[in-house]
């Protein structure tokens, strides 16, 4: 089976026989498993940037991307590097150096 589905990461070379967000119902428009997602006006969209974001996300969050192995992609590690730049924006706000006046 031809992949037809690419991670859109830059440098991230995975592929899927088919997007795996067609893996899971779509919680918005409740497209079910390998049909694809509608939009409002009834016409079917087919394509990665048609899959709803909620649908992307369920099926991440379902495994059906698997472990990415350059450790970019996915909301696992979009999470993790969310909570890596709080916590540097954290310690960007303390002050350096503790100064008595
Ligand atoms: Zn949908
Ligand atoms: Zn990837």
């Amino acid at each position: 089976m031809p992949a037809t589905a690419f991670c859109q990461k830059p440098g991230c070379d995975r592929a899927w026989p088919r997007d795996p967000a067609l893996e899971v119902a779509c919680p918005t428009c409740k497209a079910g498993i390998g049909v694809a997602c509608r939009r409002p006006s009834g016409h079917t969209a087919f394509g990665k940037f048609n899959v709803h974001a909620d649908r992307d996300i369920s099926a991440d969050l379902a495994g059906a991307y698997g472990e990415c192995p350059s450790g970019r992609c996915g909301l696992k590690n979009k999470n993790r590097k969310e909570e890596a730049s709080r916590q540097q924006k954290e310690a960007e706000a303390l002050p350096l150096f503790n100064t008595c006046l």
